[in-house]
């Protein structure tokens, strides 16, 4: 029972991706949408951008600044990089402080590295929050999330409020060329080096994605397609969605990323067996991934890892029970993956004429394996023969390259 509705049949992909066009076109058109399709002002590099830049990385779990030179001919390497750890203080205090505490990283970084004082310097800033942009050197932060609440920032261009930080501590030389967030860093990273690439995604805590669009020459659009609402859910999947802080938002984002499909599989669990053995979110995504994989006789990888949450080991036949539940979880949510992506590469090549790449960055593809094959699968299974002219390609830190790729590409046009 449980199952078949975690199945989505091919005739319900095809409605998907069908569903994915119209929301896209009226995102895109400004008419109501699940998808925001943001602009981001960023255009593709051709690979043959050269210099040395430096790119700030905010809105993980550490503040990063990267030393980045390209090389030309898709060549990018990072001579230097610093991890700063974000003190709860400086993300949650007043709008000094957390940018305070980035023009002096970034002051001790240009030190340390001996990067001068005298040259003029290209800065890209990878800011992975909702910000409105006008053009590629600014953006409005709409609103906070991950933990960060600094004042007076929301409303507030934070491109402005970098560089004053950077006036006070007397950095004069430094430009910031270009705001991006992760998916764009994904996508022109990959694009650095390979012209086929015309789609970006993460599959990480989140989900989202962008893509060149034509009709707005080729700028990157932020499909922000974690909000995509036109999915069959199942009784789970609104049971979980009623715990989170924002009910009814994110419903694609609650069915396929790394935050939700290990709750998903609790909640199932819990509810198939009547054992409550679990608490709430403590069956995290890699639990999910490393239950799915249990391939020994008696499951007993599946029991060590219950003992290791303080749970009991469970009988056999419901560790057996365990596993199918995490290979439905996650089976369904490379299905989503897979139409989402089709749905985005048919907008742009509806005749799948030539190939494609798609960077995809995040945990879930780079170290869950079977996640990969369960995406090539789908991939088959809604494309057949053609599944081949989709190439998936593991594009790490976008969010660390990419910033430097478009302020290269900005700086240069
Ligand atoms: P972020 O999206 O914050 O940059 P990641 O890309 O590392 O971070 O994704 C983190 C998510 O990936 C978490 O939800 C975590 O549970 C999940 N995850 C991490 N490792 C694995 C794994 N081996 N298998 C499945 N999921 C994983
Ligand atoms: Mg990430």
């Amino acid at each position: 029972m449980v199952e078949k509705s975690f199945r989505i049949s091919p005739e319900t992909i095809n409605k998907i991706i069908k569903d994915f066009h119209s929301e896209m076109s009226a995102g895109l058109s400004g008419r109501k949408s699940s998808l925001a399709m943001i602009p981001t002002f960023a255009s593709m590099p051709t690979g043959s951008e050269t210099g040395r830049f430096i790119a700030l990385d905010l809105g993980g779990t550490n503040f990063r600044i990267l030393e980045i030179t390209l090389g030309g001919r898709g060549r990018i390497s990072i001579p230097a990089q610093h991890r700063f750890r974000l003190k709860t203080r400086d993300i949650t205090g007043t709008q000094k402080q957390l940018f305070g505490f980035i023009a002096a990283s970034l002051k001790r970084f240009m030190l340390a590295n001996k990067i001068g004082a005298g040259e003029k310097i290209l800065l890209g800033f990878t800011f992975s929050f909702p910000v409105r942009q006008t053009n590629i050197s600014n953006g409005i932060l709409l609103s906070w999330n991950k933990g960060f609440s600094a004042k007076n920032t929301v409303g507030k261009d934070v491109v402005q409020l970098v560089n004053k930080a950077l006036k006070r501590k007397g950095l004069h030389n430094i430009k910031i060329a270009a705001l991006i967030n992760d998916t764009i860093g994904t996508l022109v990273t990959k694009r650095y080096s390979d012209p086929g690439c015309d789609l970006g995604v993460i599959l990480g805590t989140g989900t989202n994605a962008a893509y060149p669009e034509k009709k707005m020459g080729e700028m990157a659009i932020n499909i922000e397609w974690g909000n995509f609402n036109r999915l069959p859910r199942t009784i789970y999947d609104r049971k979980m969605d009623a715990t989170t802080p924002n009910p009814g938002r994110q419903t694609l984002e609650k069915m396929v990323s790394g935050m939700y499909l290990g709750e998903l599989a609790r909640l199932i669990f819990s509810d198939m067996t009547n054992k409550k053995i679990l608490k709430p979110w403590e069956f995290t995504t890699t639990h999910l991934s490393l239950a799915e994989s249990d391939i020994s006789r008696r499951l007993g990888g599946i029991a060590r890892l219950l003992k290791g949450l303080g749970a009991p080991s469970l009988t056999y036949a419901d560790r057996l029970l365990m596993k199918r539940i995490c290979g439905m979880v996650s089976a369904r949510s490379a299905q989503i993956s897979a139409a989402a992506i089709v749905a985005v590469i048919l907008r742009i090549d509806p005749g799948l004429k030539r190939g494609h790449t798609v960077a995809i960055d995040g945990s879930l593809f780079e170290k869950w394996p079977k996640y990969r094959s369960h995406i090539k699968s789908s991939l088959v299974a809604i494309l057949k023969e053609k599944a081949r002219k989709i190439s998936l390609a593991l594009t790490q830190d976008g969010s660390g390259k990419g910033a430097a790729v478009v302020a290269a590409t900005a700086s240069n046009s």
